[in-house]
């Protein structure tokens, strides 16, 4: 899709809750995919303690994920980044661990004056907690808002966003799930941004222009489109 259509780019990756055994295999595919132009990011690739519970699984994934990054790094391209809590919760072992390792992946990149440094990702769908945001933040990646700022008992949620600088947010819908009010319980799909934007423009008190135009540049800078 992504090769016919110009307007569509998409991400290679392997997810930390794919259910496969055969995951060695498909780095091997995704250093295939990654080659691809339209290929902006390595991605979704992360930390999933909701669906995988198991200490060994987890162990893989946290592998895995180290090794997607230095793939990343060898690709120059920035990582779209999954984070999900044992419960969902705002915080714990996946925000810890996923952390942990985004700060040892970062340190290389200065080591090494790579240009991901100052670009290296974002963390998609965000459902963390302030501080695990303003530590991704500081370390240059930015931070995915979808439906759920919308929702209305999201006021933590929105409480997080307000403190977070707009030059660092990316909005997304993460269809087909995450549909946004006012349309809540049908399919998402990617036109329903805009209810996103106008929450931010809300919650940052400026309008739907001002926060479309600046995510729209923080986006076309971290995947390198339309200049
Ligand atoms: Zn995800």
């Amino acid at each position: 899709m992504a090769q016919s259509h110009p307007n569509l780019w998409c991400t290679a990756g392997v997810h930390p809750d794919e259910r496969r055994d055969d995951r060695e295999a498909s780095v091997e595919e995704l250093v295939r995919l990654a080659s691809h132009p339209k290929v902006v990011a390595i991605g979704e690739i992360g930390i999933d303690y909701y669906w995988v519970k198991e200490e060994d699984k987890r162990l893989f994934q946290r592998q895995i994920l180290k090794q997607q990054l230095a793939f990343a790094e060898s690709v120059n391209k920035p990582v779209v980044i999954h984070m999900r809590e044992e419960n969902d919760a705002w915080s714990g072992n996946a925000s810890t661990d996923l952390l942990e390792i985004l700060r040892e992946w970062r340190d290389t990149l200065k080591t090494d004056d790579h240009p991901l440094a100052e670009k290296p990702g974002v963390l998609h769908s965000f459902n963390g907690n302030l501080e695990t945001a303003q530590q991704a933040i500081a370390m240059n990646f930015c931070i995915g808002v979808t439906g759920p700022v919308t929702y209305k008992n999201a006021e933590e949620k929105r409480r997080i966003i307000r403190q977070l600088p707009l030059e660092r947010l990316l909005i997304e819908t993460d269809a087909p799930f995450l549909t946004p009010v006012p349309h809540r319980g049908k399919r998402n799909e990617p036109a329903f941004v805009a209810y996103i934007a106008d929450k931010i423009a809300e919650i940052h008190m400026t309008t739907r222009e001002q926060v479309a135009e600046i995510t729209t540049r923080n986006a076309a800078r971290l995947f390198g489109w339309g200049g």
